[in-house]
């Protein structure tokens, strides 16, 4: 067995060390997007395949036997050139994808299909937004200039924001409660914008603006062809473990 892994979240790095564990030969695959990946036991390789034909290329060089798509659930053209490049070698494909986030009591949300209804939600009188989206998606926002924007990005951004009032704070998560809740409260945040990422390292702040009653606009995920998921990496090993004894 020799398996690759889609990575760049919490969850691939955790497969990855479970991988490195149990002693499964693997190879961990970042975008490259932050400039000091989190470590791991595994040994990675950064950057692009050059689309699903290079995936498959890769795949069949490297005598890969399983792959599993341990991306982000808004990593929309990654997750599909995984299923194509699968489809095209025969490579079994699992997805680790936790299940998104569901309203709970207290919860004031505004549920929008993308980024650009996210903007067309937010008011038209200046406020204060805690836009909790990666930084290849904020360009839209520039159509509501009027705001005072905060966001959150792992790495200082290389270039200037198309935002003319935007504070940046550089860190790396898993956040807490208290840090999110104290963060919203002491910036007068009113509104977060966020996508619905699902999962326990980016929850924090949904539950603060529960807690400090803040509509959220909350995006959903998008479509991604029919492929196996499971949503834990013990359910990602139990399915290495079954397709090997397949295979065997
Ligand atoms: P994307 O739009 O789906 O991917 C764009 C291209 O980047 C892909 O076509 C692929 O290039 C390359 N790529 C993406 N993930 C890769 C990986 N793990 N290994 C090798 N190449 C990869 O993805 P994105 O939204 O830019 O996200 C990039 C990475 O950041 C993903 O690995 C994701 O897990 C991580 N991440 C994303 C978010 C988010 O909000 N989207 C949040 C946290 C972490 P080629 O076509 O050349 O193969």
């Amino acid at each position: 067995m020799r398996a690759l892994i889609l990575g760049g979240t919490g969850d691939a790095n955790q497969l990855a060390d479970a991988l490195a564990c149990e002693k499964i030969d693997a190879i961990y695959s970042y975008a490259g997007r932050t400039q000091i990946p989190l470590g791991h036991s595994l040994p990675m390789r950064i950057g692009g395949f050059g689309g699903a034909a290079g995936l498959a290329d890769f795949l069949l060089k490297e005598r890969i036997t399983h792959v599993i798509d341990a991306t982000h659930p808004f990593a929309v053209e990654m997750s599909r050139h995984a299923v194509e490049a699968c489809t095209l070698t025969g490579v079994p494909l699992v997805a680790l994808e936790r299940a998104p986030w569901t309203r709970m009591d207290g919860d004031n949300w505004i549920e929008v299909t993308d980024i650009n209804a996210a903007v067309a939600v937010l008011p038209e009188r200046r406020a204060r937004v805690f836009l909790a989206i990666g930084r290849q998606h904020i360009a839209p926002f520039a159509a509501k200039p009027q705001h005072a924007y905060m966001l959150r990005f792992v790495d200082a951004p290389d270039r200037e924001l198309p935002l003319p009032d935007a504070e940046i704070i550089v860190s790396r998560g898993p956040f807490t409660l208290q840090s999110d809740r104290e963060l919203m409260r002491g910036r007068g945040i009113e509104w977060l914008v966020a996508r619905n990422s699902g999962g326990y390292g980016a929850r924090a702040k949904i539950d603060a603006a529960r807690e400090l009653g803040l509509p959220v606009i909350m995006i959903a995920r998008p479509a991604l062809p029919e492929r196996k998921r499971v949503e834990s990496v013990e359910a990602a090993l139990a399915w290495l473990g079954h397709e090997a004894r397949l295979g065997a």
